[in-house]
This record gives structure tokens, sequence and C-alpha cells, in this order.
């Protein structure tokens, strides 16, 4: 499967500067030259890694479909190992078709999503965890996110996983040569040894788990609602963090009727900030539905801010809005503190407010901002401050796989301090071996490996 030669456009479809398409295998090379010609290069003659200026051809047509730059790569040294060339056209649509179509009609096949980077991989350039890392790259959301994602693709995470592994053989090892003898039990020495390096490394994945829930975070972002009753200042609050006006801001209330969410960077997470219609029960059928999603969203959300407003006193409808997201980790933002006439009854809002924290903004005038932006990060991450060396894990599936190593090597040392004869230790220990070797891909399924590159784009 990976004999045939493939080739995408790699650049996002539209009008741009420049758009590439990208050929991989070991036809590359001889289908790029039949559609493309240079003067001042001879084709035959040519070197990897340079660049060199000519004209995209169609033969058959007898014409210039457009003004490019060639750049072959020889493999091993490309993004996929392979041969590959690029074809630097201009970035529009037509010429980027028309260039592939010509490639295409040689024979080559058109690329599957994430196809080039399933080849690095297969082809031992990078590792999984280095793979997946490209992606996340791709759709950092914030710095962080991008630090973290260059991080594992550097190998990082990779050589942390690569470390324990080969601690886990040795204990493998130590275990095994007893194997052969199994009338005897582990000698005493053996034993306790064994289960001291189990532990420390029992310890080293319960680091990498405690930093993968901040770590996962800073990659995915968390959800949040904004909720209050109408006028409180919900959208000017989305405004003045988003520090731009996308959302509608209006005095008219309840005009804010649809959902609108926006992705806002507080301290490097990702805040997924839905604003909603104000919350309160009313007969018209619009409203309603915004009501609705009001409670929705707070029910999805993973941090709710419910506002009020300064200026006046709670009403019903604060109260009930206040209740809808108890249970949540929630913070109570008191809007519109430029205001000089405070009717909130502290006293009320204490009492309704529980153990939640209280902060008093105004959205208008950027007072308090600082602090909220500070309090939400710190309820986001809960306390969960990374303690690993300088990395995290941030993705799902690596925080399944150390979980499921950690529980095997957790059996594993149960088992020697009960004496279980030793071929029942060295099952857990290997199985926790795979269990690591999911995050790097010495140890996954095809289906797995289709799936996580299913989820590229084409010509990644
Ligand atoms: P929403 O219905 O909760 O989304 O409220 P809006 O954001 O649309 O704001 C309602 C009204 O309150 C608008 O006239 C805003 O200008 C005003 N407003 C919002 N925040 C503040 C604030 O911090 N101070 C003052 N004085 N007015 C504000
Ligand atoms: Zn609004």
């Amino acid at each position: 499967m990976l004999e045939d030669t493939i080739a995408a456009i790699s650049t996002p479809l539209g009008e741009g500067g420049i758009g590439i398409v990208r050929i991989s295998g070991t036809e590359a090379l001889k289908v790029s030259k039949k559609i493309f010609k240079a003067k001042s290069v001879n084709l035959k003659e040519l070197k990897s890694h340079k660049m060199i200026y000519g004209h995209v051809y169609d033969d058959l047509a007898g014409e210039v479909v457009d003004e490019a730059l060639f750049c072959y790569m020889k493999a091993p040294h490309s993004y996929t190992r392979e041969d590959i060339v690029e074809i630097n056209c201009h970035g529009g649509i037509v010429p980027l078709r028309k260039t592939l179509e010509l490639v295409l009609k040689e024979g080559v096949r058109l690329a599957g999503p994430g196809e080039f980077s399933k080849r690095a991989f297969l082809n031992g350039r990078l590792d999984l965890a280095q793979a997946e890392s490209i992606i996340d790259l791709i759709r950092s959301k914030t710095e962080t996110g991008l630090k973290l994602a260059v991080s594992q693709l550097k190998g990082d995470l990779s050589k942390k996983i690569y470390e324990i592994q080969d601690k886990l053989l040795g204990i493998l090892a130590q275990v095994e040569v007893n194997i052969d003898f199994p009338e005897e039990d582990l000698e005493e020495a053996t034993s306790k040894d064994i289960i001291c390096a189990g532990e420390v490394l029992v310890e080293q994945i319960k680091i990498l788990i405690d930093g993968a829930e901040a770590g996962i975070i800073y990659r995915d972002g968390i959800r949040a609602a904004i909720i209050g009753k109408p006028n409180v200042g919900k959208s000017s609050l989305l405004n003045a963090l988003l520090k731009e006006k996308r959302a509608i801001v209006t005095d008219v209330p309840g005009t804010t009727r649809d959902v609108i969410e926006e992705i806002i960077n507080i301290r490097g997470i990702p805040l997924r900030i839905i604003d909603t219609a104000g919350l309160r029960e009313t007969e018209d059928l619009v409203e309603k539905i915004g009501v609705e999603r009001t409670r929705e969203a707070a029910e999805r959300a993973d941090l709710v801010l419910t506002v009020l407003d300064a200026s006046e006193e709670l009403s019903r409808q604060d109260l009930d809005v206040l209740a809808l997201a108890e249970e949540k980790k929630c913070l109570v933002v008191i809007n519109k503190i430029d205001l000089k006439d405070r009717k909130i009854d502290k006293e009320v809002l204490k009492e309704h407010a529980g153990t939640r924290p209280v902060i008093w903004v105004s959205a208008e005038h950027g007072t308090g901002l600082s602090e909220l932006e500070n309090l939400i990060a710190d309820l986001a991450l809960c306390g969960k401050i990374n303690t690993s060396d300088g990395f995290m894990v941030t993705n799902i599936r690596h925080k399944a796989a150390l979980e499921k190593a950690s529980f095997h090597l957790n059996e594993a040392i149960a088992s020697i301090k009960k004496m279980v004869p030793v071929d029942i230790v060295a099952i857990d220990l290997r199985d926790a071996w795979e269990a690591l070797g999911e995050i790097t891909g010495a140890s996954v399924s095809e289906d797995l490996i289709d799936r996580i590159f299913s989820d590229f784009c084409v010509g990644k």
C-alpha cells in the first residue's frame, strides 16, 4: 500500500499568494518532471532541496498552466521519508486544481486526509505522539497550546515514555529469568528490588497523568457560559473579554436571542464562551428558545459566569439564574460597578452565592477584568498545576493509555507482594509496556492509526 505515489493540494483552498501541490512516493520525481518545465536547470541533474523556477505545463493542450517553483526532496530527507516534490503555484483554486489534475493524470493517487503524516509515521520519521502533535499544532488556539504541541513534536513526551518503557523492560527481564524455575518463588531481595523499581515508575506515570488534566484544558479549552437576566451586561462582558465587538450589544431587554460562541485566550487557556439570551420565563416564543438554550448552555458548560447588575436590587429572575448554576464551577460577576447607585443587597447576595467566588467588575470601563481572567484561569485549572518536566500530556488518548499502564503496573506490584507466580506478574508488566506503546504507536491497531490520521486535513 505504501508503494503508490500520492498527491494533494497542501495549502488551504482559496485565494492566496502561493499554493502548494505536494507529491510523495517513488514516482514523485518522474511524474512531476512531465508537467514542469524549467529553462535554466537541467531536470536530469536536479539537486535535492533546491528551488527551481519554471512553468507547469499541460502537454496535451500545449499550454502553460502556471508559473511556479519546484522543489525536490530526495528520500529519506523529506517529511514522509519518501521522494517528495512540492510545486509552489500561485494560490488560486484553478491553477492548483489544474496542476493537481495533471499529476493525477499520470497515475498518481489523490492522498486521503493526513496521509502524508501517516506515511511519516509508518516510515518511522515520527512516532504516533509526534504525528498527533502536528494536528494540535495546526489547531492550537493559544501560544501555550502551540508550545505544548511543539514540545510533543520534538519528542519530549515520547522520550519520557521510552524511558519508562525501558525501565519496565528491565523489571520484566528480572522477573522473566525466574519464569523457568516456577517451583521457586522470587528471592526476597529480588522481590524488594522489583517492587521498589515498579513503584518509582508508578509515581512517574502519576505525575504525567496529573499534568494531563491541565494539559487537556490547554489544548482543548473549556466551555464557559455567560448567563444572567436581560440587560445585566452579558454581551458587554463578552465583548470586553474579546476586546472586539462581535456580539450584539443593546439596551433593549432580551435582544441577544441567538447563542454565539467565541474563543477567548485567558492566560493561555482557550475559553469557549457561549453568550446566551437573557434568562427569564416568558410567553414570547422566540425568547423562550433563548431561555431554554441558556439552561442547556449552562448545563453543557464547564464554567458558568453568572452576571448580576450592581445597580439593581436582586430580583426573582436573578435568584433563578443563580440557582441554575449552583452545582457548576461557577463565578458570580457583579457588573456595572461604575454606576454610583448600587442597589444590590450584599447580604442577600452572600446568601444566594454560597461558596461561589464573587467578583465586581465594570464591563464598560474594564474594571476588574484582569482579576476576572485570573479567577477564570484558576477555576478552570482547579489548581492542577503542571508538575512534569516542562511538558504536559494534552491528549485524552494518551492519558487513558497512561492510566491503563499504571493499572497493570500496580497489579504486577500487588502480585509480587502476594507471591503470585511470576508468569502472572510478567503478563501485567507486558500489558503495562504495551499500554505505553499505544502512546508512541509501538503497539497500536491499524484501525486506531486510521482513525487518528483521518482526523487530519487533506494535504497534511
Ligand atoms: P445583556 O442583555 O445582558 O447582554 O446586556 P448588554 O451587554 O446588552 O448590556 C445592557 C446595557 O447595559 C447596555 O446599555 C450596556 O451599555 C449597559 N452596560 C453593560 N455593562 C455596563 C457597565 O459595566 N456599566 C454600565 N454603566 N453600563 C453597562
Ligand atoms: Zn446580550
